[in-house]
């Protein structure tokens, strides 16, 4: 009769497929986050991705009480793996619901809480939630994983229909969320055998602060405001220019995506809600939606690739990519650092580094670029350009932070071919023309004009003093020089050509 619904990836009441489910086969349903230590455990006192979950999950519960009087969310702070049997025995549930995590970790923990609920006589029920198609459901004519986009996004679109994009109407049984007991309603610990949590509330919320789980409070960009709210105010936003996708997608200076990725790594909004709307736009014609439909497709994409391939998560998806020699020592350390840093010399890459350093968001088209930068640059191993952002962004997932860095260092399921090299000033030439989104991030380079600004060490002294750059004074010099790290990038990318 009581189930219990644990929200991970999925932080909104509307559109859920395992709330879906839980409400309409029981009569009392309560719904749990866990605050999960073993991934709290690791990370810098100051994360804004903790900030960013609390207050989704502050709208999660205001969202359950909306729906029902007196429910709301059961927050846990402790090991995700023994928290949830913990929960649901206290509530006496019979049957746990969730929607599908892909990542390796993910797995292996639920598949420990499964096993430990299963033998326990509850029922353990997982949904498919967080892409549109998962894990085999498209597959090649033989059956196999597709290892190529285009033909996976063509076989996506012959297999799309309203079916796979529909709504999960919460609301219908809204009146079976149970209401919180009062033991649950405010935390305090009540002794052995009974829920506790080990954060001390603020009196009268169930949802921690920062500093109750020793986080330092961090100040979320207003962008990512609110919760599954702020990703509906965005979403509105975004369709009024989706027609201009497009053509703006690609500026860095200009309002051209839909800075929704946060949104969508937390579930705050739902991909089918997205999804629905992207392909009825495409199908009545629109370029814009067709094009960002295919970035969702991206998504899926990757999710599938993790899927069959989990040794990408530090491998090579094409073998032969992990016989290359990374640079290494010394030199390449604080090389990196620059990078991280936004040191290089190259106005585009550091404006884009200190873009991800303050925001926690990177344009897409300086992903490429910077992560290109670093690999063909400065030679340096794709994992660590990886374990960088994975620390940095905000909408950090595994799955398309694996393909996208493999993509740039060409070693990937359909990556960009090795001897294809972003020349950085170029790509600054043609996507930043004006250098507005430079000058943004630096500043000290604002009076310089548009010929001088991508590569600024080729101008003469003059003309930079007339500026007030003074360079290696106001801004660095060039770390390295693009035609020679082209040529030691070929050079090192030598051992992957076929031996015959
Ligand atoms: P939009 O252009 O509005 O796209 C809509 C949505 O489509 C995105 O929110 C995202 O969910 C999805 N999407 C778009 N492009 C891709 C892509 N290439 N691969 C997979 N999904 C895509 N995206 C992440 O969500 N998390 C990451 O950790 C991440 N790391 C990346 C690392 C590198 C090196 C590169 C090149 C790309 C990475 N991306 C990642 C993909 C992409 O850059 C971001 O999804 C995008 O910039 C987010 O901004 P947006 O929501 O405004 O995108």
């Amino acid at each position: 009769e009581t189930a219990l619904v644990w929200f991970r990836r999925d932080l909104r009441v509307d559109d859920h497929a395992a709330l879906f489910h839980a409400l309409k086969r029981h009569r009392r349903v309560f719904c749990a986050f866990v605050l999960d230590t073993d991934i709290l455990d690791p990370l810098p006192r100051a994360d804004r991705r903790v900030a960013f979950i609390l207050e989704a999950l502050q709208v999660l519960d205001d969202d359950l009480g909306a729906l029902a009087a007196g429910a709301g969310l059961i927050v846990r702070h402790g090991p995700a793996r023994t928290e949830i049997p913990t929960l649901a025995a206290a509530l006496g549930a019979g049957a746990l619901y969730f929607n599908h995590d892909d990542e390796p970790d993910a797995l292996r923990r639920d598949a420990e809480v499964g096993d430990t609920l299963r033998a326990r006589g509850l029922q353990v029920n997982s949904f498919k939630d967080h892409v549109v198609f998962e894990r085999s459901e498209v597959l090649t004519a033989v059956g196999k994983p597709y290892g190529v986009f285009t033909p996976y996004k063509n076989a996506w679109l012959r297999q799309v229909n309203p079916f796979f994009l529909s709504n999960y109407p919460v609301a219908r049984y809204a009146d079976r969320l149970a209401r919180l007991p009062d033991a649950l309603n405010a935390f305090r610990p009540t002794g052995p055998g009974r829920v506790t949590a080990d954060f001390a509330p603020t009196p009268g919320r169930r949802v921690p602060t920062e500093s109750d789980i020793g986080f330092e409070p961090v100040e979320l960009p207003t962008l990512l405001a609110e919760g599954s709210r702020g990703a509906q105010r965005l979403f509105d936003d975004f369709l009024r220019r989706i027609d201009h996708y497009a053509d703006r997608r690609d500026f860095p200076a200009e309002k051209g995506p839909s800075y929704l990725s946060t949104h969508l790594r937390f579930g705050t909004i739902s991909i089918r809600q997205l999804a629905r709307e992207a392909w009825a736009r495409a199908q009545a014609g629109d370029p814009g939606s067709a094009t960002w439909l295919s970035e969702l497709i991206w998504r899926d994409f990757y999710h599938q690739v993790l899927h069959h391939h989990p040794r990408v998560v530090s491998h090579a998806f094409r073998p032969e990519y992990d016989r290359i020699a990374w640079a290494s020592g010394p030199q390449a350390d604080a090389e990196f650092e620059a990078w991280c840093q936004g040191r290089t010399g190259y106005p585009l890459v550091d404006a884009a580094m200190l873009q991800l350093n303050r925001t926690g968001y990177m344009h897409n088209r300086l992903r490429m670029v910077t992560a290109s930068f670093l690999i063909k640059d400065l030679g340096i191993d794709w994992r660590r350009g990886e374990a960088y952002f994975a620390q940095q962004l905000l909408d950090f997932d595994l799955a398309a932070n694996n393909g996208g860095w493999q993509w740039a260092a060409s070693s990937g399921c359909d990556a960009q071919p090795y001897f294809r090299i972003f020349n950085p000033v170029n790509q600054s030439e043609k996507f930043d023309p004006e250098g507005a989104f430079i000058k943004r991030y630096l500043p000290q380079l604002s009076r310089l004009p548009p010929k001088l600004i991508h590569a600024p060490w080729l101008a003469r002294p003059a003309e930079l003093q007339a500026c007030g750059v003074g360079l290696g004074r106001d801004y660095p010099l060039p770390i390295v020089r693009h035609e020679t790290a082209r040529m030691a990038t070929m050079d090192r990318y030598a051992v992957v050509k076929d031996r015959g």
